[in-house]
C-alpha cells in the first residue's frame, strides 16, 4: 500500500489539443499511450474550440485529464513531449497547427518557473478549452498562487473567456 503510495505520489491535470488529420483519434490515441506510463484518473468531456492567435487554421479538439505518476515535472515533460513526436507531431509556429499538443496545467500545488517549463501553465486562466473541461475533472483542485480553486477561478472569468466558441462533442 505504501509503495503504491509512493508511486503516484504527484497528482497531475493536463490539457490535450489536436487540430490536423483525426483530431478525435489522435487525443485517444495520446491518452492511451499516457495511461501505459502514467495513473489516468479523470477524463473530461471533448471539446472543439475556434483556434486563438495564429487563426487561419483548422478548430482544435481539446480534452483534460488528471493523472497521478512518480515522474518528477521535467521527466514528466520530456515523456509527454516524446510521446508528441512518437505520434507524428512536427515542430511548427508559435499556436500553429498540430497533430497533438499535451501540456501540463497543474503540478500538485507547485509553482515552477524555469526556462523549459512554467506551471500552471501560463496561458490556463485565458484558455475556456482548458479552464472548462479543467472544472469537469479538477475543479476543486486549488490553483496555485491564487490560493482558490478552478472552478472559482473559471467563475470569475468565464464572461472574459467567452468569446471563444466552444462546443461539447461526444
Ligand atoms: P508547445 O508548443 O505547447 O509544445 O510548447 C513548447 C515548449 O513549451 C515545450 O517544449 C516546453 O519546454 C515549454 N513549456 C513551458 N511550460 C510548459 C507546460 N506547462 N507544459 C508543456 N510545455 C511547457
Amino acid at each position: 500500500m505504501r509503495l503504491l503510495k509512493l508511486l503516484h505520489q504527484f497528482k497531475v491535470l493536463l490539457g490535450l489539443g489536436s487540430n490536423l488529420g483525426d483530431k478525435k483519434e489522435n487525443i485517444a490515441h495520446a491518452i492511451n499511450h499516457i495511461g501505459k506510463t502514467l495513473y489516468i484518473k479523470r477524463t473530461s468531456n471533448l471539446y472543439q474550440t475556434c483556434p486563438t492567435g495564429y487563426i487561419d487554421q483548422p478548430d482544435f479538439y481539446n480534452r483534460c485529464i488528471t493523472v497521478e505518476t512518480e515522474l518528477f515535472p521535467l521527466s514528466l515533460l520530456a515523456f509527454l513531449k516524446d510521446t508528441e513526436i512518437g505520434l507524428g507531431r512536427k515542430r511548427s509556429i508559435k499556436w500553429g497547427p498540430r497533430l497533438i499538443d499535451i501540456d501540463i496545467l497543474l503540478f500538485d500545488v507547485k509553482l515552477i518557473y524555469s526556462r523549459r517549463l512554467a506551471v500552471p501553465h501560463k496561458e490556463m486562466l485565458k484558455r475556456k478549452f482548458a479552464m472548462l473541461p479543467a472544472c469537469e475533472i479538477a475543479g476543486d483542485w486549488i490553483y496555485p498562487g491564487l490560493h482558490k480553486t478552478v472552478k472559482a477561478l473559471y467563475r470569475e472569468r468565464r464572461e472574459a473567456l467567452a468569446v471563444q466558441k466552444i462546443m461539447k462533442i461526444r
